[in-house]
């Protein structure tokens, strides 16, 4: 018999209570903001490595990663492809790792693949970096700065890689339907029960809004139907875009697409990421004077299609990171909840809320909509300068990933961990929410803050704003998982080695 301590109705992880063998058992984990598909889709190109394949991640120098991209282009030409699904495609580069703050350019990547179009996406899946021969490919001439809004010499931020994207060729149905089943896998072989997919990313990263999501749904209903996925995924549709207008079409048994397959959330996008700045800010980038970022949409366009998924019955998730992007989200959700008195807040979401001003902090609480936080975008204390600092300078940067304020202010948070590719461990989200610059572990490392970051680990904030205080529940029904080490007692240093020995089963 289990004791377990409820807080919020939500069983913690202090009740967890040794089972058979030496695993300790918590609740299961939500994930909030995940691209399961994404995820999916590189574990099966690490599997297979097929030619024209780069991972990019781990690179120490740009020279290394187009070195790496010239042997894949080698590969493809050995392997005899035709010269019209001949690309080279990537995932996981990043500048941050090379040592610079400055993004690359077409010139190195074009010098060694002259001839085959290359499209690398950044780690954080909102940057694209080409070649010369993909700009032609895709119709934009080659060094053509400015494009569409976000060209920026060879890096395509946002909406301008979709011509691109475009060109790429399109995954196999069975490729498609394996992707869905190795992200679903890697997700509940780390505890994960339930999870939104934050929107598919068009190949190889980027949120773009053309990809035919319908075909992406329908595939992973399919196979669900055909043998259940060990987790329950719950999709959220990028707006605007044509499976948008479909599903708001569709009633709510036709959004169940199958068993464990839900769609719940028209998702919008204010702005790009951080780590490309591309996201939109009141001032210039402290790292880059040159520019502000990208903003997508703006209050009246968020307003309009919240507006619009609320009658259907969809819930809505804004990407608003920069702090000009979360005003503009709030300023539209504020006008939405202001002619709907009834309406539960926490139908509405913002992905991120990574930089706001201390104003919109407040506001957002004021309202009470949901803020979907990923701990493991935090810098870990005494890295110096923090990420935060270099992309908006140390003035503004403890009021970026401010979560730990932001909990202490009766924010509505919710834990998400925005992968992509490959997963982390298990436990990396409470681990980056101890040791994480502005995080909650800002108080101190402690048991109490460890149950209060294991809670928001565990929580689900499930269709129609509702959170969940059931599924996974130590000892209920579909019980939790079994770790190999106590996420309150294990030292910090240990957190991101403990393992999942036991996942999570589903809920019957
Ligand atoms: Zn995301």
């Amino acid at each position: 018999m289990l004791h377990c301590v409820m807080l919020l109705g939500v069983a913690l992880a202090s009740c967890a209570s040794p089972p058979a063998g030496d695993g300790v058992r918590v609740a299961a984990f939500a994930d909030h903001h995940v691209h399961a598909f994404n995820v999916g889709w590189w574990l099966l190109q690490d599997e297979r490595k097929p030619a024209g394949y780069v991972n990019a991640g781990g690179a120490k120098s740009e020279a290394e990663v187009v070195a790496r991209a010239a042997s894949a282009a080698a590969a493809v030409s050995q392997a005899g492809q035709g010269s019209e699904a001949a690309w080279v495609t990537g995932f996981g580069w990043s500048q941050d790792g090379w040592g610079t703050p400055v993004l690359p350019t077409t010139d190195a990547l074009s010098a060694a693949l002259p001839d085959t179009p290359a499209a690398m996406a950044r780690t954080d899946g909102h940057a694209l970096w080409v070649n010369r021969a993909a700009l032609v490919r895709a119709g934009l001439r080659a060094g053509l700065r400015e494009v569409r809004s976000g060209v920026r010499s060879g890096v395509l931020l946002e909406r301008a890689a979709e011509p691109v994207l475009a060109q790429i060729p399109a995954p196999a149905d069975s490729d498609i339907v394996r992707a869905w089943r190795l992200g679903a896998e890697a997700l509940a072989e780390r505890g994960v029960m339930r999870a939104y997919d934050a929107g598919v990313l068009a190949l190889p990263g980027i949120a773009a809004l053309n990809t035919d999501f319908a075909r992406f749904a329908r595939l992973l209903g399919e196979a669900d139907r055909a043998e259940p996925l060990p987790m329950q995924l719950f999709l959220m549709i990028p707006a605007p875009s044509p499976y948008a207008e479909q599903v708001l079409a569709m009633s709510l048994a036709e959004r169940q697409l199958s068993p464990n397959v839900r769609v719940t959330h028209l998702k919008l996008f204010a702005d790009g990421a951080l780590g490309s700045r591309g996201a939109a800010l009141s001032h210039p980038y402290a790292d880059d004077p040159h520019t502000t970022g990208v903003l997508r949409m703006k209050a009246q366009e968020i307003a309009d299609w919240t507006r619009r998924a609320l009658d259907a019955g969809l819930d809505v998730a804004t990407h608003a990171i920069g702090d000009v992007a979360v005003r503009e989200a709030l300023d539209a959700y504020e006008a939405v909840l202001k002619e709907r008195p009834g309406l539960v807040p926490t139908r509405l979401r913002i992905e991120h809320f990574s930089y706001a001003s201390d104003a919109d902090m407040e506001r957002a609480v004021r309202l009470g909509v949901a803020l979907s936080v990923q701990s493991n975008f935090n810098t870990p204390r005494g890295v110096s300068p923090t990420f935060a600092e270099q992309r908006v300078g140390a003035e503004g940067a403890p009021r970026v990933y401010a979560w730990d304020r932001l909990a202490r202010m009766g924010a509505v948070l919710v834990e998400g961990s925005d992968y992509f590719g490959a997963p982390g461990a298990a436990l990396l989200g409470l681990y980056y929410g101890i040791v994480g610059v502005n995080a909650i572990g800002e108080r101190g490392d402690s048991p109490e803050v460890r149950r209060e970051l294991m809670r928001l680990n565990s929580r689900w904030l499930g269709a129609g704003g509702v959170f969940d205080s059931i599924w996974g529940a130590p000892g209920a029904a579909g019980g939790g998982v079994v770790l190999s080490g106590d996420p309150l007692t294990a030292p910090v240093e240990s957190l991101t080695t403990v393992r999942v020995q036991r996942a999570a089963a589903r809920k019957q």
